[in-house]
């Protein structure tokens, strides 16, 4: 691991990557296996780091969202089959074909443009389907029709097709359910004009904890490999226990006691009521604790204290319920005994989602793995 010299760092718990993914298999049919979705540097996680304890743990191939994201998992010397989700300039196929990475295709202008190209071997393709996610994919049969045509052209292996969901970890499932029937209306007219064996995958994490019984021969599984819910619809039902992987840590650089009508960081936005202990943290938001923030709890030696006054780039500060010392830990996202703060907190705190919690924590932060 790279040396680091700074009091704060993301710990990551792969033996939880391991035990979420062996979570999901049990769920699954025998026939159905797993893309592990390393994209975005794995969620926050580390691409790398993850994708081989979720190889190591029965995950068969890896998808990711951009050709960049990709080369950086073939050059590490990862082997399995990588899946780009994203569109690819129809420019950088060739550097696909050479690192032998998969794409995906679903406009008739792109089959042409790429058809035109000098491959040294024809690209692996996934179909994309837009069943009713509204972003990429063919819509129509005739669409499908049209590319399928394309399809036939010597530069292109079609392995796969595939879908994505729009509602999967919703209560009200009518909209994933007319994303089914939509895909089955498209696979019928499918199989009538293409004779070769296919894979297809439809399932994010929600729909394959959910619904493992409507998954085809690989579900994509990104936010729950992590050990985290993808909404609070699928935490309450709880299809399968996961264990979250990521923690994020830091130090006390600085305690104080401060008298009452003491003001803190910039604005002065806050003011001391009484005397009180406050405690300085070497985290700020360019390393992606967002000043929105500031109010939300973290723990020291056990206890929640609250963010006071305005996250600065590189610091925040606490009101600590005791005396503490520099060097105490402070956990930000994670537990320390009987507490815990957990990523769906400062998710609801920040009015999202804990999947841009994951993704925010800059790289300025060290990654270590235990
Ligand atoms: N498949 C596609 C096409 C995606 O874009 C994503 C993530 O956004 C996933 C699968 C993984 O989804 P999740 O993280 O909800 O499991």
């Amino acid at each position: 691991m790279k040396e680091f010299y700074r009091d704060s760092w993301v710990e990551i718990k792969l033996a939880h990557i391991d035990y979420n993914i062996k979570q999901l298999t049990k769920r699954l049919r025998k026939e159905t296996n797993i893309y592990a979705v390393v994209k975005a540097n794995g969620y926050g996680h580390g691409d790398i780091e993850v994708a081989r304890t979720a190889i190591d743990a029965g995950a068969k191939r890896l998808a990711v969202a951009l050709l960049d994201e990709a080369i950086k998992l073939r050059e590490a010397g990862i082997h399995v089959p990588i899946l780009v989700m994203g569109r690819v300039r129809p420019a950088d196929v060739p550097v696909a074909v050479k690192y032998e990475i998969t794409l995906t295709c679903y406009q008739k202008e792109w089959l042409e443009e790429v058809r035109q190209l000098e491959l040294e071997k024809p690209v692996t393709v996934h179909l994309k389907w837009d069943t009713g996610m509204g972003r990429i994919g063919i819509r129509s049969t005739t669409e499908l029709l049209d590319n399928l045509k394309l399809l036939k052209h010597k530069a292109f292996y079609l392995e796969g097709i595939f879908t994505h969901f729009a509602t999967a970890d919703e209560e009200n499932l009518g909209h994933f359910e007319s994303q089914l029937v939509h895909f089955q209306r498209l696979r019928e007219v499918f199989e009538k004009n293409w004779q070769e064996k296919v894979l297809f995958h439809t399932g994010n994490s929600a729909a394959s904890m959910r619904f493992p019984d409507k998954m085809f021969d690989f579900v994509r599984f990104g936010i729950s490999m992590y050990g985290l819910y993808p909404s609070p619809t699928v935490k309450l039902e709880q299809p399968i226990d996961l264990k979250p992987a990521l923690s994020l840590q830091s130090r006390l650089i600085h305690v104080k006691k401060v008298e009452p009508g003491t003001t803190i960081s910039y604005g002065a936005t806050y003011t001391a009521q009484t005397e009180e202990w406050i405690g300085t943290v070497p985290l700020g938001y360019a390393d992606g604790i967002r000043r929105g923030l500031q109010g939300s709890e973290v723990l020291v030696n056990g206890k929640r204290c609250e963010i006071v006054g305005r996250i600065c780039m590189d610091q925040f500060m606490l009101r600590l319920t005791e005396q503490a010392k520099v060097g105490d830990l402070v956990t930000v996202i994670g537990k320390q005994d009987q507490e815990e703060i957990e990523m769906d907190e400062l998710a609801e705190k920040l009015e999202t989602i804990n999947y841009e919690i994951a993704c925010m924590i800059s790289s300025r932060v060290p990654r270590i793995y235990v």
